[in-house]
């Protein structure tokens, strides 16, 4: 009795000991997003959890939410200046400090997840964009897919694009440029501020993500035109590494930090998915106010026309965005062939 007392103390002073285990590398993170935000932010924490299991404790991530840090739109600054060790975000939040960045997160009309997943690890994306970043100092790695993102909240119905003139929609990113080419005000504003600007009418309509995210802001209060999806058909989010601080860990450790982002992506893409479609069926039983439209042929037209412009402009503005234009054009052209054939007629197959 004595000895199995004894040897019981032993195994929980052992466990105790292997819970206490000091990290031996301690980096830190900051997100965009409010602390504890759905999927978005959780995911991150889960990251940090992956990490800190992956390496047996031996590396530990201090999490930063947007409460702490108070930038919401400051990652890439962050992360380039070394102030933080690793960042997570949306790529195209930064045109400002890089145009070139616009591009990859999703583009309007562009790619699918599936296939944009493919580009950026099969078809030379992730390297066109680390070329991008690597300017700047930093490397990155995807962080995660919502799908199908909506078109959007709107207080009135827009019938034709004289409608979308003047108005103030928060819509970052390329949507956001192919707004302003059909006379819209677009803005970029960050999610802790999107439901006061609807509701006061500071904007007139916002897009944010689908209905994985949508329900809980409660935007169908105040704006119930809910218009399907052009503008961003697979926007992907981005973990940013400060390259010098990368270079400086041992290998295994950067390792550690990379492969467990690749699978923290690929689980939020599948969570994203399945909040989508659980929020959705909440959305069409217990919201039936919600008005689900979608935008008139005119309005698409204009639009397309709106995005070609802008892609022109951008293809004369850089070697760098006109290398970018041209792998996600060719690579678009390839991989749809295969969808049409597969993905598309599946649906049309079973729809009839
Ligand atoms: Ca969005």
């Amino acid at each position: 009795m004595k000895n199995l007392i004894k040897s019981a103390l032993c195994i929980f002073a052992m466990s105790f000991a292997v819970n206490t285990v000091a990290a031996e590398y301690t980096l830190k993170l900051a997100h965009t997003w409010p602390k504890g935000f759905p999927i978005f932010g959780t995911s991150v924490d889960d990251y940090a959890k992956l990490v800190s299991e992956m390496s047996g404790g031996k590396i530990e991530i201090k999490v930063d939410s947007r409460n702490k840090h108070k930038s919401a739109f400051g990652i890439f600054d962050f992360v380039k200046s070394g102030q933080y060790d690793i960042g997570q975000s949306a790529s195209y939040y930064y045109g400002g400090k890089d145009p070139d960045t616009l591009f990859f997160t999703t583009m309007p009309f562009g790619m699918t997840a599936e296939e944009q997943y493919a580009w950026f690890y099969h078809g030379g994306g992730l390297e066109l964009a680390n070329e991008v970043y690597g300017k700047h100092g930093i490397e990155v790695m995807l962080a995660g897919n919502t799908g199908v993102q909506m078109g959007g909240w709107f207080r009135k119905e827009i019938k034709s694009v004289a409608d979308l003139k003047g108005l103030k929609m928060r819509i970052p990113g390329f949507g956001g440029k192919v707004m302003a080419g059909v006379g819209a005000t677009p803005t970029n504003l960050p999610a802790g501020e999107l439901y006061q600007a609807l509701e006061r009418g500071t904007i007139d309509a916002l897009e944010w993500v689908g209905p994985s995210l949508d329900l809980r802001m409660g935007f169908h209060k105040v704006a119930p035109y809910y218009y399907t999806g052009w503008h961003e058909p697979a926007t992907e989010l981005m973990y940013f590494f400060n390259e010098k601080k990368m270079a400086s860990l041992p290998k295994w450790v950067s390792s550690v930090l990379k492969n467990a982002a690749k699978l923290t992506a690929y689980n939020m893409t599948v969570l994203s998915n399945h909040e989508s479609g659980k929020n959705w069926s909440t959305m069409l039983s217990e919201y039936p106010n919600i008005k689900v439209k979608e935008f008139p042929q005119s309005v698409l037209t204009a639009l397309k026309k709106s995005n070609a412009d802008l892609i022109a402009k951008e293809y004369a503005r850089s070697p760098m965005a006109k290398k970018i234009i041209d792998s996600q054009a060719d690579y678009l052209k390839r991989a749809r062939a295969y969808t049409e054939i597969s993905l598309q007629s599946y649906l049309n197959t079973v729809a009839n």
